[in-house]
């Protein structure tokens, strides 16, 4: 029996060096050491054996089972090894590959015109103040100098939310809101860019949703003239250097005078174009000076302070010094149009 188990661990263990791989391994593994192995079948023989000798066979028997065990441990970490290895060296990184170029996104152009005016503002001295696109009635128009029922309410069909709330139809709610913030003391100088909102059928010129972008002073001594040559900064920054403007007389509720401002085509330079449509000049934005009593429900003195104001559309501004015809462009998220505007 001794001479039997010693075979086995020296045919097991022999088996396990000449092994190639881990299921070759395991194999023997199952053959020699499983319950129906040699081994288990050497012990079930052991109830011939005298009572001496049964533990000395026992012993003997886990010893042989525990060297082929080890050897099988052994060989197993040995084919593991090797196995990474041969992984490593199949997959080896060609570090002097070239990287495949990162795509790069395009600013958005109604990101482009906002983000042009804010700096130039900024470099007058102007802050950029935001405000919510869900706005009361009372800071949309009536502190706007627009009382319920006022005839210009219509001039800008609401999309109400409740009876006092609805999307801003204008940028001008932020400027009320400014106002209130400087209680009465003054100078204010901020520039309001952001969403409105209009009940309008989307069409190649109108859109439903659309940006502004207003600009407000409020101090001691402000005139007609601050505002023209503001306008004139604004028109030269966005259409070139050699553009000048024109102020025609118009009607908003919170502004008195109030003026719709024309910049000299930029196209044709005032000879008259299919741009201008053969006038040489294209209206930009609308302007005038604060209303006395949007200065007076902001809390500030209309004795003391003036103050002037201009909106303009961006979708209109960005149509202009683009060439683009349709307004639904900017909303359509079409790769094919953004994408044109990239800058390196
Ligand atoms: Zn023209």
């Amino acid at each position: 029996m001794q001479e039997t188990l010693k075979q086995l661990e020296t045919e097991a263990i022999a088996k396990v060096e000449a092994a190639s791989s881990l299921k070759e391994v395991n194999d023997i593994r199952v053959q020699y050491l499983g319950k129906k192995g040699p081994i288990t079948e050497v012990l079930r023989g052991m109830g011939k054996l005298s009572a001496e000798e049964r533990p000395k066979m026992g012993a003997l028997a886990n010893e042989v089972r525990e060297q082929i065990a080890n050897a099988i441990a052994e060989k197993n970490e040995q084919l593991e090894a090797e196995e990474v290895k041969k992984k490593l060296a199949s997959q080896t990184i060609d570090v002097t590959l070239p990287a495949s170029p990162i795509k790069m996104g395009a600013r958005h152009p109604l990101t482009i015109v906002v983000e042009d005016i804010e700096d130039l503002f900024i470099g007058m001295g102007y802050t950029v103040e935001e405000g919510p696109e869900v706005e009361t009635d009372y800071y949309n128009f009536e502190a706007l100098n627009l009382p319920k029922e006022h005839p210009a309410r219509d001039m800008q069909d609401s999309f109400y939310i409740t009876e006092d709330t609805l999307m801003r139809t204008q940028t001008s709610p932020v400027q009320a809101r400014t106002l209130e913030k400087y209680k009465g003391q003054g100078p204010v100088k901020i520039i309001c860019p952001g969403k409105v909102y209009r009940r309008d059928s989307d069409d190649a010129t109108h859109s439903h949703q659309f940006m502004q972008i207003e600009g407000l002073v409020v101090d001691h001594n402000i005139s007609m003239s601050d505002l023209k040559g503001t306008l004139e900064t604004v028109a030269r920054k966005m259409f070139g250097e050699d553009r000048d403007i024109r102020l025609r007389p118009s009607f908003f509720p919170f502004t008195e005078p109030s003026v719709e401002v024309d910049v000299s085509c930029f196209k044709c330079g005032g000879k008259g174009c299919s741009v201008c449509k053969g006038t040489g000049w294209i209206e930009i934005l609308g302007a005038g000076m604060v209303h006395p009593n949007v200065l007076k429900m902001s809390g500030f003195d209309p004795d003391t302070y003036q103050g002037f104001a201009f909106g303009m559309g961006v979708e209109r501004i960005a149509m202009l010094k683009y060439g683009i015809d349709d307004i639904r462009h900017f909303y359509t998220n079409d790769m094919r149009f953004t994408k044109q505007f990239k800058q390196d």
